[in-house]
């Protein structure tokens, strides 16, 4: 199946099981913005829970807080949002479509890649066994060309991009004869700087009231805060701050569902070092950054690390940890070395001097800060592309199939189902005994509606680890059968181990020992 109609299906699926539903969905949605529904809550809480305790729990230098999402408007022209958080944005005048500049130019970027790999793909064809794919790569004409012009193009746009000469951003969308993908025309307006803040008003007259923004980053909310806490935790750097919160951005082009919201949540770490050593640290939360998203187990080969060429002026490392989407390679967490310009900067803008006393070197100094920043719409889309999976399960001539989200077991909306097989005979009763034992550790549901194979199937399409079914027998000889998502064995278990089963397979302790081994 193409990788298009697998995404198409997995929106699809995400609202009919609850997990995503389009904002506003009776008056038609709003643009760009999603609500989570009773399975994708838990999903996201889950998620939010791994990261939490990854950060908060397992490294005592690290603690949490929770900014407001409404600060003081000079934060914002302090960080550089005011006057730089813009996106170049530009109009097709046939089909009055809107595009981000960039990724029009960075899509025809794609494009030569996209060639460059079925060049390779049709000589591995050819030649079989004894193709040479490295030796392919470095020496075919056709390849080396486009490689060639692909970093061409790059370099232009980075040029352009970073002299902020937007006139030249038109010529290169002209030069490349990029066209509009709705009216396939090259009929476009001039490119302009849009800010993607959100701005409103803060007082309750007109005259009084002062214009604030909705945070498009929680980051600063935990730079403004950096005395509060160094203060009141007596924290000793090396030490972090982390936050989860609700972030707002007017996106030009807003697309491939919560990949890309205008309301959306992140989670942010910022830690704070001391001068010189920042590169260091920039290494080693990569590669703690890296682990704690391959533990999820979708496997090695789809995560990869995107460094940057093209710095912000104020960084000095920069990379992203992309995934492997339907649709590609894409950023799910910024991983940055922002030196000292966000605290340099609020000490500016606000006359307090932001300084930490490090008593071994017996001196003053603005700490530098590592951020790690992950988007948990995006972490969220990410696991749910991973874990959906169509299954054939004909047999002897019988069709059969079965749609299966992987999930990992600690991340599961519903750990375990528990089943009663007929409506009567005590069975509900002991059904919900066994609710009755296992729900205060682990989030469990009850289900007697249908027969058991379309319980199996509802439970299977929202990632539940186990169903356990109780029969008459159960009543006997307190035992249930449980059935395994993945493999779909069945086997007779005690009711008291049915706690253990859970506690190992579905524990968030689980992974979170792993992230420390
Ligand atoms: P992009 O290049 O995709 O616009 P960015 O580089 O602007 O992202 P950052 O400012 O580094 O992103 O934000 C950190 C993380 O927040 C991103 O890696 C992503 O996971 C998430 N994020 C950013 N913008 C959005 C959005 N509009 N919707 C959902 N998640 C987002």
């Amino acid at each position: 199946m193409a990788q298009e109609d697998v995404f198409k299906k997995l929106v699809a699926h995400c609202k009919e099981y609850g997990f995503v539903f389009p904002s506003s969905d009776i008056y038609d949605g709003l643009g760009a913005v999603y609500d989570y529904g009773q399975n994708g809550v838990e999903l996201k809480n889950n998620i939010k829970r791994y990261w939490w305790e990854s950060m908060v729990r397992l490294h005592e230098n690290i603690v949490g807080i929770d900014s407001a999402i409404f600060m003081h408007p000079t934060i914002w022209k302090a960080s550089g949002h005011v006057d730089a958080f813009n996106d170049p944005l530009i109009d097709n005048k046939d089909s009055k479509k809107r595009y981000r500049a960039d990724v029009l130019i960075e899509d025809q970027i794609a494009k030569y890649d996209e060639k460059i790999e079925k060049d390779v793909e049709k000589a591995r064809k050819r030649f079989g066994e004894k193709f040479d794919e490295a030796l392919f790569r470095e020496t075919n004409p056709q390849i080396q060309e486009h490689i060639r012009k692909r970093e061409a193009l790059h370099e232009r746009m980075s040029n352009a991009l970073n002299a902020n000469d937007l006139n030249e951003v038109r010529q290169i969308i002209l030069d490349e004869k990029i066209v509009c993908p709705i009216s396939g025309t090259c009929n476009w307006t001039e490119v302009r700087q849009f800010n993607l803040m959100f701005a409103t008003e803060m007082g309750s007259t007109a005259e009084g009231a002062s214009k604030i923004y909705l945070r498009p980053e929680t980051a600063q909310g935990i730079f403004v805060n950096f005395l509060n806490v160094q203060k009141t935790g007596r924290m000793k750097v090396p030490f972090g701050i982390a936050q989860i919160g609700k972030a707002f951005r007017n996106e030009i082009v807003a697309r491939q569902f919560i990949f890309r919201m205008r309301e959306f949540e992140q989670m942010e770490m910022q830690f704070f070092v001391r001068p010189g050593s920042e590169l260091e640290w920039f290494k080693k939360w990569k590669t703690t950054r890296m682990r704690w998203h391959q533990l999820l187990g979708f496997g090695e080969e789809n995560y990869r690390f995107h460094d940057h060429e093209k710095l912000a002026h104020y960084a000095n490392a920069a990379t992203d940890i992309e995934f492997k989407f339907p649709f590609g390679f894409k950023e799910v967490e910024g991983i940055h070395s922002r030196t000292d310009f966000d605290l340099s900067q609020h000490q500016q803008y606000s006359g307090k001097k932001i300084q930490y006393f490090d008593t071994e070197l017996n001196e003053s100094y603005v700490p530098y800060v590592i951020e790690t920043s992950i988007g948990v719409d995006r972490m969220f889309l990410q696991i749910m592309s991973a874990a959906y999976c169509e299954e054939d399960l004909s047999k002897d001539g019988k069709q059969d199939s079965r749609v299966v989200l992987r999930l990992p077991a600690a991340l599961a909306p519903v750990k375990m189902a528990i089943m009663p097989l007929v409506k009567k005979d005590g069975l509900p009763e002991k059904a919900q005994e066994i609710m009755n034992l296992l729900k205060y550790d682990f989030n469990c549901q009850y289900d007697e509606k249908d027969s058991i194979g379309k319980r199996y199937r509802r439970q299977d399409a929202i990632g539940t680890p186990f169903c356990i079914t109780v029969d008459h027998q159960t009543l006997e000889d307190h035992a249930v059968t449980i059935r395994d998502r993945d493999t779909m064995q069945q086997e007779r278990v005690a009711i008291d181990q049915l706690f253990g089963i859970l506690k190992e397979k579905c524990d968030m302790q689980t992974l979170l020992r792993k992230m420390t081994e």
